[in-house]
């Protein structure tokens, strides 16, 4: 008698969940597409970004598996695959780097699952389930209180949570795009160590100032499962100039509660792709740039490296030339619109290359550890 083929079942239907089934016969040679987000128009046209993949394998216990993600080549940032290894885990929680391989456009995964169950991500995902719990353990604390700044196009809450009584207000949002999981585990370290009692410098943080904080900012575009873009298809980060509530109410809603507030410090949490590093990017080609907010930036770079030496000043995106800027990005319309201390905070896909961890790369607890130490640098800002 001959053995039984293996039977593999794929499924994305789920939360964060992305990919397509080409052909699933052959564990040797399974055939994937990562599905695209909706239609975007970009000054280079109508785009279609996708790179975020997530999906579970059933029925491949001990079975050496080879997983190819055929249209890989036509993703938003095809070079990031170079140097790129994907994550996989049997049980949800652990998320530990597999063997991925880069060539003809192609991205190829190869695996032999220790369980009858495993899940593929681009990186360890954040569900909105811990996300609501997260909102929970916060709306709970006597240092927090729940302000939800309205809803999404699908329906969901926009959550944005006060912390503190001092009179700077610093501004401080995740997950603009969706697909970067790694700003939510950052927001989960900053809310932990800020609401806890027993942290003398959260404490001192939350007298100096008044923080709002959206740890979620697009919802529905990560349940979805897309990169960049909400359910009507906008990049969040490109609507800062003119949003609207057909298109993008995340970013109407929030730039209306600042407008009330005012803004002293804001910091917009990211992923980038390709560069395997933390950094920073400030905002100045800004028009109205000031020797004030260069100041302020590069104090506050120097104090965050401090902090924490995950984060390095060396690499980064280059620096527009004065007057440049792109205006509808968050951190340049806020930093033009409030003359403030504006910066958007970049972590790595694939790992810190100054401090490699071959087997988990940069992770969900390294992005926590970074979250946490920002409480340093935003004191020092603010004081
Ligand atoms: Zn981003």
């Amino acid at each position: 008698m001959y053995p039984p083929a293996v039977q593999l079942l794929i499924s994305s239907q789920f939360d964060s969940g992305n990919i397509e089934v080409i052909d699933a016969t052959d564990p040797a040679d399974v055939q994937l597409r990562i599905r695209p987000d909706p239609p975007t128009s970009t000054p280079r046209g109508v785009v279609r970004f996708f790179q975020w993949f997530h999906f579970r394998v059933a029925g491949a216990r001990g079975v050496p598996l080879t997983l190819r993600i055929m249209n890989a080549g036509e993703a938003a940032y095809p070079d990031a695959w170079e140097g790129y290894q994907a994550v996989a885990s049997t049980d949800r929680e652990h998320w530990l780097r597999v063997n991925t391989t880069y060539e003809d456009g192609v991205l190829t995964i190869e695996h032999t699952p220790q369980g009858d169950a495993i899940w593929f991500a681009y990186f360890a995902p954040f569900a909105l389930d811990r996300h609501a719990d997260l909102i929970g353990w916060c709306a709970e604390s006597d240092f927090a209180r729940l302000a939800p700044l309205g809803t999404t196009l699908d329906g969901r809450s926009l959550d944005r949570l006060v912390v503190g009584s001092g009179p700077a207000v610093a501004w401080i949002i995740a997950r603009q795009h969706p697909g970067e999981s790694m700003a939510s585990w950052w927001m989960e370290g900053f809310l932990t160590r800020l609401l806890d009692p027993d942290d003398a410098l959260a404490a001192k943080l939350r007298g100096l100032a008044t923080l709002h904080i959206v740890p979620h900012m697009n919802p529905d575009g990560s349940f979805r499962g897309h990169l960049r873009t909400n359910a009507a298809g906008a990049n969040l980060n490109r609507e800062w100039a003119t949003p609207s509530a057909e298109r993008s109410p995340e970013v109407l809603l929030t730039r209306e509660a600042m407008d009330e507030t005012g803004v002293d410090v804001c910091l917009d949490v990211h992923g980038d792709e390709e560069l395997p590093y933390n950094f920073i990017a400030g905002a100045e080609g800004i028009p109205g740039w000031t020797a004030a907010q260069a100041r302020d930036l590069a104090r506050f770079l120097d104090d965050y490296e401090r902090s924490n030496p995950d984060f390095q000043q060396v690499h980064g995106y280059p620096i527009d030339p004065p007057g440049t800027a792109n205006l509808t990005i968050c951190t340049t319309q806020i930093a033009e619109r409030f003359g403030c201390l504006s910066v958007t905070l970049e972590m790595p896909f694939k790992d810190n290359a100054n401090r490699p961890d071959p087997d988990a790369g940069w992770s969900p607890e390294r992005c926590r550890q970074l979250g946490a130490s920002i409480i340093e640098p935003l004191v020092q800002a603010i004081a």
